[in-house]
């Protein structure tokens, strides 16, 4: 099953996204050898394919690392296990350098990445999106993972990236 991570600063709405995203099977995955944080995992069914999502957002960050040593880990994270990334950034607050430094690690990776430009609840003004273009990882897609908004477009991106029917 292809496995989709969710990663982004703290605060930006990743666990809200991944609830939206995630099907029944949510679960804790213990520690496994060369990983250091148990992740969230779920099972996810979207138009009758299966992916495995994974919330990075469960690496806790230890206390003395700097929010970018956190995004960095967690960017790494993904970058090693992910086939595909959703790049959760928050529209209310703009781009963040943190947000530039891991645009950058997940640009020199090759991974496919959508750039999620969340807390849009008012889908009216999309405006927000705009400067996360300088990210450089495509074109950004405006959502509310609260109010649900968007949802389907970022899963059509995800999806169109497995064109055949995986497993
Ligand atoms: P995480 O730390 O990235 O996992 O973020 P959370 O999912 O815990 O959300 C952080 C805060 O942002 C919470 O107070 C959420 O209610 C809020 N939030 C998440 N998504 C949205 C959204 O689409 N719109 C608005 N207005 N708030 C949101």
């Amino acid at each position: 099953k292809p496995i989709v991570a969710i990663v982004g600063r703290p605060n930006v709405g990743k666990s809200t996204l991944f609830n939206k995203l995630a099907g029944k099977k949510v679960s804790i995955v213990k520690d496994t050898p060369g990983v250091t944080r148990d992740r969230i995992y779920a099972e996810a069914e979207w138009l009758n394919r299966t992916f495995s999502i994974v919330d990075t957002g469960g690496i806790e960050p230890k206390t003395h690392d700097t929010l970018l040593q956190y995004m960095r880990q967690q960017a790494q994270l993904a970058i090693e296990t992910a086939d595909f990334v959703i790049f959760v950034v928050d529209g209310k607050c703009g781009l963040t350098d943190a947000d530039a430094e891991v645009g950058t690690m997940l640009r020199r990776s090759g991974k496919p990445v959508v750039v999620a430009v969340n807390k849009l609840d008012n889908m009216q003004d999309i405006s927000p999106i705009y400067e996360f273009y300088e990210l450089g990882l495509g074109d950004p897609l405006a959502i509310s993972a609260e109010q649900g908004k968007g949802i389907g477009d970022l899963l059509d991106e995800v999806i169109r990236f497995f064109p055949d029917e995986t497993e």
